[in-house]
């Protein structure tokens, strides 16, 4: 198997099996998101713990399989993570779909699987699709600890 076809199963798992899908109540943030150029869609929730880590995270979604398959990775990615460390991943991630730089994941184990979606590049107009998510989380972290 190649690792295309491995990153592609990757995707396709998370799709037909995404993980921490629902609602969380009570929460202590929600953010909505919209990619309305493919009509992909994510209501995110979060709660954090006392040292301010993500306690939970849960999200309802619709949309094309890479939007969805994003945000699935993306709740599993930062389970137990400081806002520090978030706001470093969605960095690396926004790079490794924007820029030419070697994929920051694939030598950590952790975020390994969010390495598969770096071919999505090859679909320009699928790169906002696998943002949806990130963009989406960076805003409700913010949310959360920077008073607007
Ligand atoms: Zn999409």
């Amino acid at each position: 198997m190649s690792l295309d076809d491995l990153y592609r199963e990757v995707i396709l798992d998370h799709f037909e099996h995404p993980r921490n899908r629902g609602k969380l109540e009570p929460h202590d943030v929600y953010e909505h998101g919209s990619n309305p150029l493919c009509g992909d869609k994510l209501d995110l929730y979060l709660n954090f713990d006392q040292q301010g880590k993500i306690k939970d995270v849960k999200f309802e979604g619709s949309g094309c399989s890479i939007s969805q398959s994003s945000i699935s990775m993306l709740t599993e990615a930062i389970q137990g993570k400081s806002y520090d460390e978030i706001k470093k991943i969605i960095t690396n991630f926004k790079e490794m779909m924007l820029e030419n730089k070697p994929n920051p994941f694939t030598e950590d184990e952790d975020l390994e699987e969010l390495a598969s979606l770096e071919g999505v590049k090859k679909y320009p107009v699928r790169v906002k699709c696998a943002l949806l998510g990130w963009t989406t989380l960076d805003e409700a972290i913010d949310k959360k600890f920077i008073k607007k």
